[in-house]
């Protein structure tokens, strides 16, 4: 069994190498997968991809022209995969639903204590000898109104997590869950949500979510809201966000995730002159803080994804039913 990896990164290369049990042929490219690179899995059975590749229908129609018929997301989230151009070329998609849910969740948390305690800063004066307090103030956690879009998995930890700080927390999604509301998670309406002191997104990147976070709904949320985004850019309409930031609408906002991302995360550009005027603006904010796609990346959730993909793709290959949340396209 031969998989190329897409967008591959040294430590993709670590974890995929020593977990690969099943002996597979591995080839690692760090390009990213488009119309053009496809031609570089040639004779591989399956092709394995991050959250920046664009599997795009002509991609799925290359893939099953070069014979490729699996194709394995080593994320949870599938908004970059054109599933009905899968179906159509007759491509399987697999991905890995849960890797460890905590890593994001536990991200989040360290932006929302990091925007209010503001260690990073702390940080570089104590470094400079300058022991001074002002302008570090922050708030308790303890007793603030927290919401929360999406309680799959991601964000039932988040919910507890913030419980345990004696949070209030509030929480839209499609579907409630009866074991968060039994801790103390109360289920609103998004309206009713969005007035939150404080609100992180969990949901996915779709139709309907896309832009969830734009001038009506900043509209109705409160002045001096801190916003948390580990799920997906396009979550957020960038341009209304700054604005916000500029009104002091928004007093804090925590990104891991950016719309435009794919032509900056993951990279070193610090030789680089950034033609991005959105992400620059938004860097220049003391009280927003970007980390570059980084909630996955611990040490539980590299191996999990590893052992998970290489699973998937050993499954499909022996025709073995995948659980209904890893398979995308069975
Ligand atoms: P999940 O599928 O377990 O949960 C998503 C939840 O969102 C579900 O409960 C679903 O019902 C809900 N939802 C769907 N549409 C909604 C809507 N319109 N409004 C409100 N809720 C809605 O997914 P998860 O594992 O918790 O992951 C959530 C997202 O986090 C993923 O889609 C992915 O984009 C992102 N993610 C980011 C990183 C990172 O490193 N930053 C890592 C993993 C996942």
């Amino acid at each position: 069994m031969k998989i190329v990896f897409f967008s591959a990164q040294p430590y993709d290369k670590v974890f995929f190498t020593k977990f690969n049990t099943h002996k597979a042929e591995l080839l690692f490219l760090e390009t990213m997968l488009n119309d053009q690179t496809v031609n570089l899995a040639e004779g591989a059975q399956a092709i394995c991809v991050f959250v920046n590749d664009k599997v795009t229908a002509a991609v799925m129609a290359k893939l099953a022209g070069l014979k490729i018929n699996i194709l394995a997301l080593r994320c949870a989230g599938f908004n970059n995969v054109d599933l009905e151009a899968a179906k159509l070329n007759g491509i399987r998609v697999c991905r890995v639903p849960a890797y460890s849910p905590e890593a994001v969740a536990e991200h989040a948390v360290t932006m929302l204590l990091t925007l209010n305690r503001k260690t990073h800063k702390a940080y570089n004066r104590v470094r400079e000898q300058n022991f001074a307090l002002q302008g570090l103030l922050g708030y308790n956690l303890h007793g603030k109104t927290v919401g929360v879009i999406g309680t799959g998995n991601i964000g039932t930890v988040f919910c507890k997590i913030m419980l345990g700080f004696g949070c209030k927390v509030l929480a839209f999604d499609l579907i409630g869950n009866k074991a968060l509301e039994a801790i103390g998670v109360e289920y609103e309406p998004l309206i009713t949500v969005l007035k939150a002191d404080i609100i992180s997104l969990h949901c996915p990147l779709n139709e309907q979510t896309k832009h969830l976070i734009n001038p009506e709904t900043l509209a109705m949320m409160k002045t001096g809201v801190v916003l948390i985004n580990t799920s997906r850019g396009g979550l957020i309409d960038t341009t209304a966000v700054i604005a916000a930031l500029k009104s002091q609408k928004i007093s804090a906002l925590g990104i891991d995730v950016y719309e435009q991302e794919e032509k900056l995360f993951f990279h070193d550009l610090s030789e680089n002159i950034i033609q991005d005027d959105i992400i620059q603006r938004l860097m220049s904010f003391p009280n927003v803080l970007i980390t570059a796609h980084q909630a996955f990346f611990t040490d539980e959730a590299l191996a999990e994804i590893a052992t998970t993909t290489l699973n998937n793709i050993q499954n499909l290959i022996e025709n073995t039913k995948l659980s209904p949340q890893a398979a995308l396209i069975a």
